[in-house]
């Protein structure tokens, strides 16, 4: 019968052409125009603490046809993801970190010094939460980032157009409920407190247009999300690797395995639990690696207690969302990526940004530069080949430029 059905079915449609386009079901970034009430949202990274090429860790990107975007959770590996996506970095300028686990904000310091050389002309803003002590909230987390690349920005400074190596920090109470943490452009973010490792996890929820996007970092179950996500369309939650396979597959013991992967994350018979309460339009289970033999298990145990709509997401999952209608793709992208273009125009170094960096952090100016012992140890030889580099540079784009060091002699 099959094979009867198959030319019929096909005879009703137009005759598929040997060599026109066709439309194709994947998500091309920068191919697409954002309708003015949609949203998209792009799984930057999908995986676990443990390292792996096939997936980053957390992190969420929400587009919103308004023009704004927004991050959420900046894990290990997600850099790399957001490069392939080629949005201008001005753009990229808003992070919400939902703890500070390596995992959720690994990839932090690509966003900051990345994505300043990658074009972000403005500062990096983060969102997070505080904790139980001062040494256990964002703000030091990245107060101590900064500082821990107090080598990499002093070398910078003066050399490159300054004005995206900064960071700031808006830092929140991880006990306040449903608290609003961010309310610009008819967008409002709150905060609802989420129960991980230690006090100060959170979740967030995003509304704008009617829509809510609501996005949980780590947590074991808990009273707040139930609360918080009801009436959402998009709810991304963690969903960890099922209890046999963590054994299996990460070599935890039983005990371990019993702990991590029900107490400390939320399994995923729980995490189905939590959606059939919850009742999303559209569930998105993230936190596990995907592969062909781990994901019938966790699938298998979602369906347990959960029957609602479902994505197992993956890096590069896409979802359109409308009023009307959730779209699930994939992107394809591309991995040799280069800058993507630029929001503003690029600016030479401007003056006195040494001397605010050196004033900042403390670094002497007299020890920002090299020493005359660094200095002298230049190679004379390659200067006959470099200074053919400057004046084909200088014939070519029809200005003059000096060869460093050479400036002085000609203007005396
Ligand atoms: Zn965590
Ligand atoms: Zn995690």
């Amino acid at each position: 019968m099959l094979h009867l059905l198959g030319p019929i079915a096909v005879g009703a449609a137009e005759k598929v052409s040997p060599n026109k386009a066709r439309a194709r079901d994947f998500y091309a970034p920068n191919s697409e125009d954002l309708g003015s009430d949609e949203m998209r949202v792009i799984a930057c990274g999908t995986g676990m603490p443990t390292t792996r090429a096939a997936q980053a860790a957390a992190c969420f990107l929400v587009e919103l046809g308004n023009g704004d975007k927004f991050i959420f959770d900046i894990g290990s590996g997600s850099a790399e993801r957001i490069s392939s996506l080629q949005i201008p970095y001005d753009y990229l300028d808003k992070i919400f970190i939902g703890h500070l686990h390596a995992d959720h904000f690994g990839s932090l310091a690509e966003m900051f010094i990345g994505g300043a050389l990658m074009g972000r002309q403005k500062p990096l803003r983060v969102w997070g939460p505080n904790g139980r002590t001062p040494e256990l909230g964002t703000a030091y987390a990245v107060q101590k980032m900064k500082e821990m690349y107090t080598w990499d920005l002093a070398g910078r400074v003066g050399l490159v157009d300054f004005r995206g190596y900064s960071i700031e920090v808006n830092e929140f109470d991880y006990k306040a409920e449903n608290a609003i943490i961010y309310k610009d452009n008819g967008v409002t973010i709150r905060s609802f407190p989420a129960i991980h490792s230690l006090d100060g996890p959170v979740s967030f929820s995003l509304e704008w247009k009617g829509l809510k996007f609501v996005f949980g970092s780590d947590t074991y179950p808990n009273k707040w999300f139930m609360e918080y996500a009801k009436d959402a369309d998009l709810v991304v939650h963690e969903c960890f690797v099922a209890v046999p396979d963590l054994v299996k597959k990460m070599l935890f013991t039983p005990e371990q395995a019993l702990l991590v992967g029900t107490q400390i994350h939320t399994s995923p018979e729980a995490f189905g639990k939590v959606m059939s309460i919850i009742k999303p339009k559209h569930a998105v289970a993230y936190h596990f690696f995907k592969d062909f033999d781990t994901t019938a298990a966790v699938n298998d145990r979602i369906r347990k207690t959960y029957d609602g709509p479902l994505s197992l997401a993956e890096d590069f999952m896409v979802w359109n969302i409308t009023k009307d209608d959730i779209r699930v793709r994939m992107a394809i992208v591309e991995e040799h990526t280069w800058a993507p273009p630029l929001a503003g125009e690029a600016k030479v170094p401007q003056k006195g940004d040494t001397e605010k960096y050196s004033d900042e952090m403390g670094v002497p100016l007299d020890k920002m530069g090299y020493s005359d012992f660094i200095k002298e140890g230049r190679s004379g030889e390659v200067d006959e080949v470099l200074r053919e580099t400057y004046k084909e540079a200088s014939e070519m784009l029809g200005q003059d430029f000096p060869y460093p060091g050479d400036e002085k002699s000609e203007t005396k």
